[in-house]
């Protein structure tokens, strides 16, 4: 098939790898400005279902599934642990963004650091373990330390934290001898994320940093803009968009980065290669959203206005606070707030620790969002 010209524009057909809630919100983005959806998840009660024209309902290697995306105007994915095979065979057909080596590098720590340092930017200290003897002397320097698997985890999961080598070896033993990183643990002051746009080295643009809040390992509250000085501010910015240029990425990137120490560095932690959960508020407070911009990058238009109409604070929404017998939480302390917005993802089972939805408070400034959010959060089960 031959490809299309740049710009792809409407009603052209787009195809996404993954229909959970980032294909689900990607599925409205791309529907709203005029586009056809094609989905490609195994899952038939997949969220962006609800919204696409066509739902490939098939496992993501599937053949015969990856030859009708094939036929889509250009594939996006919504997770990276999709196989970088099937993305380079794709795009042997079509127009594919972000491209299969990027993607291939944010599932892989070690790859991922590596491609950071080369970059010129500053990661936390690390050693690859890579067998029970790269367990050595070298790593007693980095102790207390995290050991994590090199691939698949996430929202803290395949991560064990060790405060001696021998807890290090039985670490690295429990997480199945397989790859892993042997991390310093950072003296963490706060972590950010920043989320970039970018077509080419002419068109890339950073939405303000993200201040990130965990709990139990998943994000719970993203605020914005982050309460930091103005000149870390804009590092995090800068950091972010050299990192998508050394990538040479296209697409929508999700740079995660710590903030340490008194002087408030940035060590860069991950990236993800596509919009990213602490970037749901630009739905509701951005100029134009991270996933108008994932359909605007894939498409080969540049990125839209980044800029941020208010101080917010997202908060998730997670499977804890549904009944135990499936009675759904108190939306009204949500909805009754007129500067809150809901977003439910339609997924069919609530579990502990699954993300069902999530809101965004707007305010006068970050702190009040937070408090707001947390206020609103603290009402819903
Ligand atoms: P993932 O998000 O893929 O589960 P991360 O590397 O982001 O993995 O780690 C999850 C969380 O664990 C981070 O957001 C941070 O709170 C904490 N963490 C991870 N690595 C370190 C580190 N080296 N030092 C201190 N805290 C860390
Ligand atoms: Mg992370």
């Amino acid at each position: 098939m031959t490809q299309q010209a740049l710009p792809i524009l409407p009603p052209a057909m787009l195809g996404i790898l993954g229909g959970g809630q980032l294909g689900s919100m990607f599925t409205v983005a791309a529907k709203t400005m005029g586009y056809g959806v094609t989905v490609l998840d195994p899952d038939p009660h997949a969220p962006a279902a609800r919204f696409a024209d066509r739902h490939l309902c098939a496992a993501f290697d599937d053949d015969k599934a990856l030859a009708e995306l094939e036929k889509c105007a250009a594939v996006t994915t919504e997770f990276e642990n999709v196989n970088a095979a099937a993305m380079r065979e794709l795009a042997r057909h079509t127009r594919v963004s972000p491209s299969g080596d990027c993607v291939a590098v944010a599932q892989n720590r070690i790859t991922e650091k590596a491609r950071m340092r080369a970059a010129g930017l500053q990661t936390v200290e690390y050693r690859e373990i890579l067998s029970a003897d790269d367990v050595d002397e070298s790593c007693a320097a980095l102790l207390p330390a995290i050991v994590k698997t090199a691939t698949l985890g996430y929202d803290g999961k395949g991560q064990i934290r060790v405060k001696t080598l021998d807890e290090a070896r039985a670490a690295f033993a429990g997480l199945g001898g397989v790859p892993c990183v042997l991390e310093q643990m950072a003296d963490l002051r706060g972590e950010i994320s920043v989320i970039v746009c970018r077509l080419d080295a002419q068109h890339a643009a950073a939405y303000d940093a993200a201040e990130n809040h965990h709990e139990n390992g998943i994000l719970a509250y993203s605020v914005v803009p982050a309460r930091l000085p103005e000149n870390v501010q804009q590092q995090a910015r800068q950091t972010a968009l050299h990192l998508a240029e050394a990538l040479d990425y296209v697409g929508v990137l999700a740079v995660e980065m710590f903030v340490v120490g008194d002087d408030k560095r940035l060590l860069v932690n991950e990236i993800a290669p596509r919009p990213h959960n602490s970037g749901h508020h630009t739905i509701d407070a951005c100029a134009a959203s991270q996933f108008q911009q994932q359909v605007r990058l894939m498409c080969g238009l540049p990125p839209a206005d980044t800029r941020l109409h208010s101080p917010c604070c997202m908060a998730n929404i997670l499977g804890d606070v549904w009944g135990a017998d499936g009675a759904q939480p108190c939306w009204t302390a949500v909805l009754d707030e007129a500067a809150a917005h809901l977003h439910l993802y339609g997924k069919k089972q609530a579990r502990a620790g699954r993300k069902m939805g999530h809101f965004t408070v707007l305010a006068d400034d970050a702190d009040a969002a937070f408090e707001a959010a947390r206020a609103m959060r603290g009402k819903l089960p």
